[in-house]
Parts: structure tokens; C-alpha cells; sequence
């Protein structure tokens, strides 16, 4: 860390929050060739990282901290961000324009941009004080819990969505025993369709790890570290450890406090704006606007984070570009990359490119004639191309679905 780690008490753009929104807007803005003051604030000790490796390669040890930074420190020093770490903004007043920080920094600005992120859902049941028992969100929590992912220890994971299946499938790759407990009848529910999360429940039992579906944990046991998790269902699993997966919370309170609108995430339009015309927030802690779904969203995605940088950054740069995406997702798990394309929440039916048991192939989710959505399990190009189509399709276009499940028809020929 090379960068100066003191309050500055005036700047021409606070951003507030040190994750992929807050190094894409900035990131930006000197692009765009801004000129004014930037100050960068975030509550953790370390500079903006990619979160996406922390469950896979940095929690299996393939990479080191240091491939995790989004930017070198240099880009910060070279640019003259201002760098304020380990502090917390604590409140904000709107009016003034001006910050307080829980160090008693205070900081007026001119704009500022608010990308306060998500925080892990807490679960206050028994027991969940006890030692061994981890979020799954930071650099931190990763170097606490991965001391303890040794082979034949017994790791129970709460949650079967994102964080849950990758942190089980890194903890098989170094021979940890796993059991992950769901409390929805499938894993992966909130985000995918059932035959997805069919797919990847046989994919964990075929890699060694219990699954547990419908059944919520309802108490820890142990002295001072965890020792047992205990189920409503009555059921006893033990464990060294555990690992919490159980979905996030944006983190709106800040800008709601300081009287901004907020309706499950910070309410903003397509250029990042809030209620107040000099605040800006973009990522998780968003509820926005997207033209081509025809309706608004919090989503909880690094492709979104990105866009909404570059969005609020065109609009502070007075080049205003809206952000209007096809959302889309990615995870890795053992040898598998999932890679989705639009939403299947409102999909009535779907068509199978491939085959589920070779592991490699593309579901095509239709609302009604409408393409809304691909699930491309190792099939890249599949993916690719469909969320060109997704594109076009809400703009109107009609694909045949028989076009898309001949295997005969590479995908880049869908295209044009
Ligand atoms: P998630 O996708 O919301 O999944 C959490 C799961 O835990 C849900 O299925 C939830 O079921 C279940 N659950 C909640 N309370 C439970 C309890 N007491 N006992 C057992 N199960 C319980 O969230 P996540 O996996 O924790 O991920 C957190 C965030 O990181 C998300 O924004 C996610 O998108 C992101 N992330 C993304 C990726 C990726 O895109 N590859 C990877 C890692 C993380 P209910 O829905 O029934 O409550």
C-alpha cells in the first residue's frame, strides 16, 4: 500500500466502497480523462480485489492475495486517488454534502458515488458465536477459514446457492469431508431452473459431498469451536468447521439515513442517479432500471457492477451512456463452468442442446416464444452467441429453437 491512508477534506468525487463498481467508475473517469479530485474510501485494509476467485482459486490455494487486486497500487498513485482504507462512512449528509467516517475522517465532495456493495446474511441462532464458523465474502474471511481446510476435516456448508457449491467443491479438491444443508428443496434455486440444480446436486454427490435439501439449520453446538450443526429436522451433523452461504444484504442503510430513496437497493436510473442529483450508487447495493427486461432489478453480479461504473461515469463525465445489459453470471466448480445469460424467472419452457450426462451442454429457456435466457454448462460458444440472441430477442427477434438444439449448426452461424 503505497498510497497515503489520510482524510482529505474535500474532494470533487468521494466514492464510497472499495469494490468492482467503485474501481470501475473511477477507473473510468481517468480514462474519460477527468481532472478533478477522486477520493476512494473503503472500510477493509486492502485496495479494490476481485471477490469472484475468493471461493475458488484463492480458497483452493491456486492463487496468491496478490493476483486478487482489480489495479496495482501504482494506478492509484500515478492517477493521484486519494486512498482512504480501514474507514467507514458512517454518515452521510446529503444536503451539506459532506461525510462522516467512524475515524472521525470527514470529507466534503461535490459528487459522490455510492458502491457500498452487500454484506453476508447474518443467522442469529445458538451457538453461531462459536469459533470456526465463517462468512464467506472478504480476503479476511478466506485467510481465517483456509488453515482449517485440511483433508478429513468435516466442513458443513449452509446455503446450496453460488457461494455454497463453490466453497464445496474447493474444499473437495483438498480433501475436505463436506456437507452442505439447503433450506430450499433444491440447490441453486434463487438462480437457475430445476434441471440445472439437478445437474449440479449429482455433480457434488458424484465429487463425495452430502447434500442436504429442506432442511434448515436451526443451532451450533461445541465449547468454544463449533463441533455439530443441528437441524430442524432433528438431525445432528458434525463439524470442525463451517462455512455460511445463506445469500446477502445490500448495504442501503447509508444512503437511506441520509434520505435517499430505497426500495430493495438504492433506488437509481439508467445512469446510476439517484433521488439527490449529486449522488450517484451503482453494484449490488443498486435497485435499477433495464430497458431490455422491461422492468427494474437488484442484481447481485460483477458484469453489473462493471456497467453501472462505466454508466455513472459517463454521466459525471457529461458524455451520458445508459446502462441497459443482458445480465449474466458465471461460476466454476471442479472442472465445470457454468456460464448463464439472462433471467429464467419468467420462462414457461426450455429446449436441451447436448446432453445432461456428458456434462457439456447448452438449456435454451423460452417465455413463451421469447429466447430470455441460456444455462450453457461448458459449452462457451453456446453462450456467447445466445446472449447476443437474448439481446435480440427483447428487442423483438424470434429465434426457432430448433435452430438452436441442432448440433449440426455451429453457434456462431445464429448469429447475423
Ligand atoms: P444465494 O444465492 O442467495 O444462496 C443462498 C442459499 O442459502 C439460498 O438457496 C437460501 O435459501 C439458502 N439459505 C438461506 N438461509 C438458510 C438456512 N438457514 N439454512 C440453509 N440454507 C439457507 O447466496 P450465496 O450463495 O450466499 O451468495 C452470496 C452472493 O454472492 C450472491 O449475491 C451471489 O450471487 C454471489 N456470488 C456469486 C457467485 C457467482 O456468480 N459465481 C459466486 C459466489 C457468490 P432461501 O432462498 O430459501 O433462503
Amino acid at each position: 500500500m503505497t498510497s497515503a491512508q489520510t482524510a482529505h477534506s474535500t474532494c470533487d468525487i468521494a466514492v464510497i466502497g472499495a469494490g468492482q463498481a467503485a474501481l470501475q467508475t473511477i477507473a473510468s473517469l481517468v480514462t474519460g480523462g477527468f481532472d478533478g479530485t477522486v477520493t476512494l474510501i473503503g472500510d477493509e485494509p486492502f485496495l479494490p480485489y476481485q471477490r469472484p476467485p475468493l471461493s475458488k482459486k484463492f480458497l483452493n490455494g491456486a492463487f496468491e492475495r496478490d493476483r486478487l487486486f482489480l489495479k496495482p497500487d501504482s494506478f492509484y498513485t500515478d492517477k493521484a486517488i486519494n486512498i482512504m482504507l480501514n474507514t467507514q462512512v458512517t454518515e452521510m449528509d446529503a444536503a451539506a454534502k459532506f461525510l462522516t467516517c467512524a475515524n472521525d475522517a470527514t470529507l466534503a465532495f461535490s459528487k459522490a458515488v455510492i458502491c457500498t456493495g452487500s454484506r453476508p446474511r447474518a443467522l442469529p441462532i445458538s451457538g453461531s458465536d462459536l469459533e470456526n464458523i465463517f462468512d464467506l465474502r472478504t480476503i479476511a474471511d478466506i485467510e481465517a477459514m483456509r488453515p482449517h481446510f485440511k483433508p478429513g476435516a468435516k466442513m458443513v456448508v449452509v446455503g446450496g446457492g453460488y457461494i455454497g457449491l463453490e466453497t464445496a467443491a474447493s474444499a473437495r479438491q483438498l480433501g475436505v469431508d463436506v456437507t452442505v444443508v439447503e433450506a430450499a428443496e433444491r440447490v441453486l434455486e434463487r438462480v437457475t431452473k430445476p434441471e440445472l440444480s439437478k445437474f449440479f446436486h449429482q455433480l457434488h454427490l458424484d465429487e463425495g459431498v452430502e447434500i442436504i435439501t429442506s432442511a434448515q439449520v436451526s443451532g451450533f453446538t461445541g465449547e468454544t469451536h463449533v463441533s455439530g450443526v443441528t437441524l430442524n429436522t432433528g438431525a445432528a451433523v458434525p463439524a470442525d468447521l463451517v462455512v455460511l452461504g445463506i445469500g446477502i444484504v445490500p448495504n442501503t442503510e447509508l444512503a437511506e439515513a441520509a434520505g435517499l430513496s430505497v426500495d430493495d437497493g438504492i433506488v437509481v436510473d439508467a445512469l446510476g442517479r439517484t433521488s439527490h442529483g449529486d449522488i450517484y450508487a451503482a453494484g449490488d447495493c443498486t435497485n435499477h432500471p433495464n430497458d431490455l427486461l422491461g422492468r427494474r432489478l437488484r442484481l447481485e453480479s460483477v458484469p453489473n457492477a462493471i456497467d453501472q461504473g462505466k454508466a455513472v461515469a459517463s454521466d459525471i463525465l457529461g458524455a451520458p451512456v445508459e446502462y441497459a445489459a443482458i445480465p449474466w453470471f458465471w461460476s466454476d466448480q471442479y472442472e465445470t463452468k457454468l456460464q448463464i445469460a439472462g433471467l429464467s424467472d419468467t420462462a414457461d419452457s426450455l429446449n436441451l442442446r447436448g446432453s445432461y450426462e456428458s456434462g457439456s451442454f447448452a438449456i435454451f429457456h423460452f417465455a413463451g416464444t421469447q429466447l430470455v435466457c441460456v444455462e450453457a454448462v461448458n459449452r462457451p460458444a453456446e453462450f456467447m452467441a445466445a446472449r447476443q440472441l437474448i439481446k435480440e430477442a427483447a428487442g423483438g427477434r424470434v429465434y426457432e429453437a430448433d435452430m438452436l438444439v441442432d448440433e449440426t449448426i455451429k453457434p456462431k452461424s445464429w448469429l447475423g
